[in-house]
């Protein structure tokens, strides 16, 4: 049984990596395409998208990397393991669109004081050309393993539909009434869209990183649980974080009235904690109310 399973999974990490590197292979040869034909049309629409695509294709890199790394075994030196790794990647990758927005941002409102002409038959075809491949790359992300980096691959895709759709509407409006303006106008509204597909991924790897509480739990919610536990009198340095998405650790000192009803109290509080928050790895330390010498973090947390 133990074989089978781990054969299986073994099969899934395979298919993952082949999907996640088509979606890199797509996504930087389109990126490539639309950075020349931006470039020679004169389309900051289709340079943005370009930029986009780029940041993408290194997010998803960054992504699988950050996969690999965080498979190894803990060791002495990382007692945690390499976990982290997904949300440095996913902090690095949101940095990187923010990037590409300050540099279409500025070019956008240099072209609003200074229109530049387009070509706009060749953006509508790279336009129609990103639609397919982004419906494409969707497709594929949709099918594969979810985690924190590859819903935010997935997210930022549908987005890129979106920057595409954009880039198909300013090149249609140049070609049919030659208003240049619509360029850095999409331009911006694209800019839009990468922060709105990037804020959100941005919030959830600094919140890790900053040691926050997971989204999904109430610290104090946890601490009436823990106090709710009988032979509990007083609860305090309780902490609660998030190794990597999905692995919540807690710690707490309790104060307890019988010393005889340790491990009954132990085995309830880990019960509890495990069925009511699902974090599954906890450390307590106990005290008593007698104890010779005072616990430094009661009055320091
Ligand atoms: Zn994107
Ligand atoms: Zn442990
Ligand atoms: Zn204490």
């Amino acid at each position: 049984m133990e074989t089978c399973s781990h054969k299986h999974s073994q099969l899934q990490q395979l298919t993952y990596k082949n999907t996640a590197f088509y979606a890199v292979v797509f996504t930087v040869a389109f990126g490539i395409v639309e950075a020349i034909f931006g470039l020679w049309s004169g389309s900051l629409a289709l340079l943005s998208d370009a930029g986009h695509m780029g940041a993408d294709a290194l997010a998803l890199l960054l992504a699988a990397f950050a996969s690999w790394i965080g498979r190894r075994p803990t060791t002495s030196k990382h007692t945690y393991g390499f976990g982290r790794t997904e949300a440095i990647a996913s902090w690095l990758s949101s940095m990187l669109l923010l990037v590409v927005v300050i540099g279409i941002s500025i070019e956008a409102i240099e072209r609003f004081r200074i229109p530049h002409t387009v070509a706009s038959k060749p953006v509508i075809i790279v336009a129609i050309i990103g639609l397919v491949i982004n419906t494409i790359t969707a497709w594929i992300l949709n099918k594969g393993e979810k985690n924190l980096n590859t819903r935010a691959a997935l997210f930022h895709v549908f987005s890129d539909l979106l920057g595409s759709i954009a880039v198909l509407i300013s090149g249609t409006i140049i070609y049919f009434t030659n208003w240049t303006l619509i360029d850095p106008i999409l331009s911006i509204f694209i800019c839009v869209l990468i922060i709105i597909g990037t804020i959100n991924l941005l919030r959830e790897s600094l919140r890790i990183l900053m040691e926050g509480t997971p989204t999904n739990i109430d610290c104090n919610k946890v601490e009436l649980t823990i106090k709710s536990v009988s032979g509990i009198q007083t609860i305090h340095d309780l902490h609660i974080w998030t190794l990597t998405s999905g692995m919540p650790l807690l710690t707490a000192h309790v104060v307890i009235e019988d010393i005889c009803l340790l491990q009954k109290i132990i085995d309830d509080l880990r019960t509890v904690i495990q069925k009511e928050f699902g974090i599954t790895h906890t450390t307590i330390q106990v005290e008593t109310m007698n104890q010779t010498s005072p616990c430094i973090d009661c009055n320091n947390l």
